[in-house]
């Protein structure tokens, strides 16, 4: 029999996916020194430098340490057991040419081999600062100098008081935020290689700080462009809860040009409620609040992503370290500095910072590696001031959306970082093509130079 081109697409994630659960686990114990025992009368051991979490910023700052000096000793505590990348997964769920989950997934086995720092796979329960100790699921390590790139949570609590813990939790695994590397992204690809006809409905935070803010809207480009290329009948419907757009310029002219008929994107959108049942979504628009009373829309879908509002990951609540607060509780951080204003032996690097740079993997790079410069400094007894406090950083962060397939085109931003006496703060610029619009074949040729650079700097 033969297999259409969707079947084929089925068959094929589902292997790669098997693959991907097969990758290498690395221990703590090895080169750990023993510590005393531990109250529960777990296994304890000790290590002068921990990082908890090995995503973007945990990788980069691990690795920088070890090449600054390599006798430190460094230890990365991280929950799962393969690392995924959020970056580019959008062109997994618009079946990009050569793009699949391989792509997103990698060994952590590599880079503790490659970089000689170590790795325990366990997930943080709670942090004793007083004690500088930090229970895991495999025991208690102890730490001198703490640095947490522990990356967001999902708050439906605070958005949506009304739901139990139930809801929360079913509503999670059907219509997953897709912001946290793990199995979320390919939920929601098998749920739209799965589709017919419909709706795909994308949901934007109400609270305009989130992880990645044009990763929504690259989303919706991408499997507009996906549905486009299947030939799915159906609308990509973006509910927004505020009017702004990541590189709104950018994305609205893409729209406008290649998906008219399928994307729909709706300003001031505050959703209610979630039917699974009916598969629909209610919402309210500001306006019709303010101005006609109170009326409530609803909206039909085949797949639903629900992006929540993000908060800090619980390790941050763990910490008891001073945070912002607004809705993402961002680690409060000492000056010009990725040390903590509360601990000047805990720092703290990528999304959580609460510096106002924008949250995105190539900022959360930069962190790491200037945290890594204090730290050594520092062990090394040397004084430091971190660059950007004299120079402002050109194109700190660079943040590509790929917006279309066949041809490949893109947008980006860059952001400028400088000191403004009180934070690092970026300043934005989302340039056009030569062509005179935004999106090119040149930056989506960037686009992916940029993710095969990136994964080269985290695992080599
Ligand atoms: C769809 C999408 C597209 C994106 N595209 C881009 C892009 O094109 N360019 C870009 O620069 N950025 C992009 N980003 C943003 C980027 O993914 C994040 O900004 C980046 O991952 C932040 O790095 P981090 O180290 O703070 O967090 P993460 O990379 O999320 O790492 C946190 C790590 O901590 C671990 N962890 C959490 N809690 C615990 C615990 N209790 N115990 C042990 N381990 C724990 C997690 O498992 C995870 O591995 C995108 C994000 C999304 C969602």
């Amino acid at each position: 029999m033969k297999m259409n081109r969707r079947e084929a697409l089925k068959l094929g994630a589902l292997s790669v996916a098997a693959a991907a659960t097969m990758a290498t686990v690395t221990g703590c114990n090895e080169g750990a020194k023993p510590a005393s025992a531990s109250k529960a009368g777990k296994k304890v051991c000790k290590h002068k430098i921990v990082v908890i979490g090995a995503g973007f910023g945990g990788l980069t700052v691990a690795k920088e340490l070890k090449k600054r000096d390599s006798s430190f000793d460094v230890l990365v505590i991280e929950k799962n057991e393969t690392f995924m990348s959020c970056p580019f997964s959008n062109t997994y769920l618009g079946k990009i040419a050569g793009v699949n989950l391989g792509t997103l997934v990698h060994d952590y086995a590599q880079p503790v081999e490659a970089n000689g720092y170590e790795m325990l796979h366990a997930e943080v329960t709670s942090i004793d600062r007083s004690a500088k100790q930090i229970h895991t699921t495999k025991g208690i390590v102890e730490y001198e100098i703490l640095v947490m790139s522990p990356g967001i949570g999902y708050n439906y609590k605070g958005q949506f008081p009304n739901w139990s813990d139930e809801k929360i939790k079913h509503i999670q695994r059907i219509a997953p935020g897709a912001l946290i590397p793990g199995k979320e992204h390919v939920i929601l690809e098998r749920q739209l290689v799965d589709m017919e006809d419909g709706n795909v409905v994308i949901t934007v935070p109400s609270d305009v700080k989130y992880r990645c803010p044009p990763a929504p809207f690259e989303r919706a480009s991408m499997i507009a462009a996906y549905m486009k290329k299947e030939g799915i009948e159906g609308k990509v419907i973006i509910l927004n809860a505020t009017n702004k757009v990541s590189k709104g310029a950018a994305f609205k002219e893409t729209w406008k040009d290649l998906y008219a008929d399928i994307v729909e994107h709706i300003d001031f959108a505050t959703i209610q409620d979630v039917d699974p049942v009916s598969k629909t979504v209610t919402y309210h628009l500001a306006d019709e609040m303010e101005d006609k009373g109170y009326k409530v829309k609803t909206v039909k879908y085949s797949v639903l992503n629900l992006i929540p509002n993000n908060i800090s990951s619980p390790v941050v609540e763990m910490s008891g370290v001073e945070t912002t607060t607004d809705g993402f509780k961002k680690v409060v951080m000492n000056g010009c500095s990725f040390q903590t204003k509360t601990d000047k032996d805990v720092y703290a690097i990528g999304d959580v910072v609460a510096h106002g740079i924008p949250p995105s993997g190539q900022t959360a790079n930069w962190t790491g590696k200037q945290c890594a410069d204090e730290i050594a400094h520092r062990l090394h007894g040397k004084a430091f001031e971190l660059e950007v406090k004299k120079t402002p950083v050109k194109a700190g962060n660079v943040c590509y959306s790929m917006v279309s397939d066949n041809p490949e085109e893109a947008i980006m931003v860059t952001h400028d970082f400088s000191w403004d006496g009180s934070l690092i703060k970026g300043a934005g610029h989302v340039p056009k093509a030569p062509s005179g619009i935004y999106r090119s074949s040149a930056t989506a040729k960037a686009t992916r130079d940029w993710y095969g650079g990136i994964m080269r700097d985290l695992f080599a």
